[in-house]
């Protein structure tokens, strides 16, 4: 019944049901859970005398005098001017006044609620009206505030939303367990909805709403639970080294572990070692050192005769993780190769070869790796770094498909917020590496000015001149018509043929082919080249200790985690760094208020949480690609506590079909293997 398409309510024909789409309302299932964004409690009652312009307000009078004008546009407006025992008075307007005129004359008394205008005097256009004197019409006291599109009211929602609570509201299904109901104050789901369309009072409508978020929340929760369960049923395959496989790939590090990695690599040794598959999430700071717990995982792994494939999302990152990696590995003998989208066939084949017959342990490289002509046979463990953009259903492709099943290991520079973690990363056990290596200079933060780019531009000088190399990001990659903003590419070449070009300059952007960008970084790292003008695409992983400035050239159109983990490329050597926020000519001022946050801090914890607050999730997991269901209800910034309350409803309980069945009603298809 709730499946029924929005068209078949009384008043929705084809005109309506176009606007109902576009708040994604397409049955009545869907028009149910519109939820009100507020309430209009019509219970309180400001004297006209103290009301305030802007605010909504309730007001309650008697109609003095009424009449017809003609706007300054030509439309007809009827007009009735109120006046209440406070003796203030108050205009209130009506555009469609045919019914409403015959109703509200002289003697008429009514309330009146709204936003209140000021225009030469109090009013009110189109107030929502309670006719005191008139008891044949039903006015409830709280009415809900609906998020609306063009061409529905108010009055329109409203009418809709009750003769749809009428017909259906009976038909809606149990998804939260009694006893949570019963916890809100409900005895049934069918409650709930009417409940938090209409009201006996505010906070009843918000414990409704609050039911509503849970359960939604509670859905998805659910399904990530499945998905742990049945993860946690395949097929294992236990690594089991030499005893003294980890001990000796630590002798051979020129540093020692910092006490987060120590504890993240036992966490490690020990969960490969367990009859469940691992998947883990292992989550640390721009810097804080997670290649190494990588390479930790892959010498156990390799020890134990299984091979494992790393990937990363950029070719570059991933030639800089086959260097590094190789170079803490192959001491231990285990063989690495490389793997992206710029393989040639012939090498392709042999990397086939070497992996079938087993003299290939480690393979990195891009999602090429991943694709089915690629045959890893012994493959035990899969690291997948930096794929914050990845969701469960990606990972779950990834894994189900193979018998046994590898364990898995994701890393992750983006600092999320626990709660937002538990919906993103709700499949996986988290382990946080929360202490920075030390020995690392300081990083000094400034917000600064257009105008004091001389400055900015000297204090970059005389890093280069000490033999320190620099970053300097732009928005854009090219020059753009619509946008007055600077570009890396049209900067590279003023750069280079000015002030800078003894430095050698080089250019870095996602357009290049991916030869010409692991060029440019290589010659970057080895100090052929000293500034490397770039978009975001240096964002993740580039790891040049000697990189000591980082200029971010209209810094306000990144957002705050984006600029952290730029800032992140820097201060990795033992020098101090200067990263520069340079404003643009269209900073506002709560802009600059949001860089300042990154002068004051380099928690990314808490900058993220500053981002989500600010900015919303999609700014911190990526837009499209994170698995995340565009909740109607929920919110992920502000039902922190309700996430938390679902992820531990769903792990309690089994869920059964009809939850599934809900899901992808509630947020369409689900491409899970098995599931
Ligand atoms: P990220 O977590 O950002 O991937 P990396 O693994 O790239 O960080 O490490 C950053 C830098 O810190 C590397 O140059 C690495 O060699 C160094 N490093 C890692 N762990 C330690 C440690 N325990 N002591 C000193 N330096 C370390
Ligand atoms: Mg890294």
């Amino acid at each position: 019944m709730l499946e029924t398409d929005v068209r078949y309510l009384k008043g929705v024909g084809p005109a309506r049901s176009r606007q109902l789409a576009k708040l994604d309302i397409h049955t009545v299932g869907d028009l149910l859970l519109h939820v009100p964004a507020q309430y209009r409690d019509r219970r309180v009652i400001t004297p006209i005398r103290n009301l305030i312009p802007g605010e909504e307000s309730n007001v309650s009078g008697t109609v003095v005098s009424s009449g017809l004008w003609k706007s300054r546009k030509g439309k007809r407006v009827f007009q009735v001017e109120l006046e209440d025992n406070s003796s203030g008075r108050i205009k209130l307007s009506f555009f469609n006044w045919k019914y409403i005129a015959g109703r509200l004359q002289p003697g008429s008394e009514v309330i009146a609620s709204g936003k209140i205008d000021f225009f030469g005097g109090l009013s009110i256009v189109h107030p929502d009206l309670i006719f005191l004197n008139d008891e044949s019409v039903e006015s409830p006291l709280v009415l809900p505030v609906y998020p609306l599109t063009a061409g529905i009211t108010q009055g329109i929602m409203r009418k809709l939303m009750t003769s749809a609570i009428e017909k259906y509201v009976s038909h809606v299904c149990e998804i939260l367990p009694a006893e949570v109901l019963n916890s809100y104050g409900f005895q049934r789901r069918a409650e709930v909805v009417r409940e938090v369309h209409f009201p006996v009072d505010p906070p009843q409508g918000e414990q409704a709403r609050k039911v509503l978020a849970l359960e939604e929340l509670f859905l998805f929760q659910s399904i990530l639970n499945r998905v742990r369960i049945n993860a946690s049923l395949r097929p294992r395959i236990l690594i089991a080294p030499p005893p003294d496989t980890l001990s000796t790939f630590l002798q051979k590090l020129p540093y020692e572990l910092t006490n987060a990695q120590e504890k993240a690599v036992r966490k490690i040794t020990d969960e490969l070692s367990r009859d469940i598959p691992m998947r883990r999430l292992l989550q640390g700071d721009v810097g804080s050192g997670k290649t190494v717990i990588a390479a930790a995982a892959c010498a156990l792994c390799c020890a134990a005769g299984y091979q494992v494939a790393v990937v990363a999302p950029t070719e570059v990152l991933a030639a800089q993780h086959y260097k590094t990696l190789r170079g803490m590995l192959e001491p231990m003998g285990i063989r690495c190769d490389l793997l992206t989208g710029g393989t040639t066939g012939s090498q392709r084949k042999s990397i086939s070869e070497s992996l079938k017959e087993g003299s290939l342990d480690v393979l990195i490289g891009t999602h090429a790796v991943f694709e089915d002509t690629v045959i890893i046979p012994g493959l035990g463990l899969c690291i997948i770094d930096e794929q914050h953009k990845f969701g469960v259903e990606q990972r779950e492709k990834l894994l189900a498909g193979r018998q046994p099943c590898p364990h898995l290991l994701i890393m992750s520079a983006t600092p999320i917020p626990r709660t937002l973690a538990m919906t993103v990363y709700g499949d996986l056990d988290i382990t946080l590496i929360d202490e920075m290596p030390p020995g690392r200079g300081k990083i000094h933060t400034r917000v600064m000015d257009r105008d004091k780019r001389t400055e900015v531009y000297s204090s970059l000088q005389e890093r280069l001149e000490l033999g320190e190399r620099a970053y300097i990001v732009y928005p854009l990659r090219e020059a753009s018509e619509e946008l007055d903003l600077k570009d890396a590419t049209t900067s590279f070449h003023v750069l280079r043929d000015g002030p800078l070009g003894k430095y050698n300059v080089g250019l870095l952007t996602g357009a290049m082919k991916a030869s010409e960008k692991l060029d440019v970084t290589s010659r970057f790292t080895s100090g052929q080249i000293s500034v490397l003008v770039s978009t975001t695409v240096i964002e993740v992983g580039l790891d040049v200790p000697e990189a000591t400035v980082m200029i971010v050239v209209n810094a306000e159109r990144f957002g705050l985690s984006q600029l952290h983990q730029l800032r992140g490329r820097i201060g990795r050597g033992i020098n101090d760094s200067w990263c520069f926020l340079m404003k643009g000519s269209q900073c506002g001022i709560e802009s600059a208020q949001r860089l300042s946050v990154l002068a004051s801090t380099e928690n990314g914890f808490r900058i993220a949480e500053k981002d989500l607050e600010l900015r919303g999730p999609g700014e911190i997991i990526g837009t499209k690609q994170h698995g995340i269901p565009a909740f109607r209800i929920a919110s992920l910034i502000t039902d922190a506590e309700l996430i938390e309350k679902a992820s531990e409803l769903a792990s309690g309980s089994e869920s059964g079909p009809h939850l599934l069945q809900e899901y992808r009603l509630r947020f369409g298809h689900l491409d899970i293997p098995g599931i």
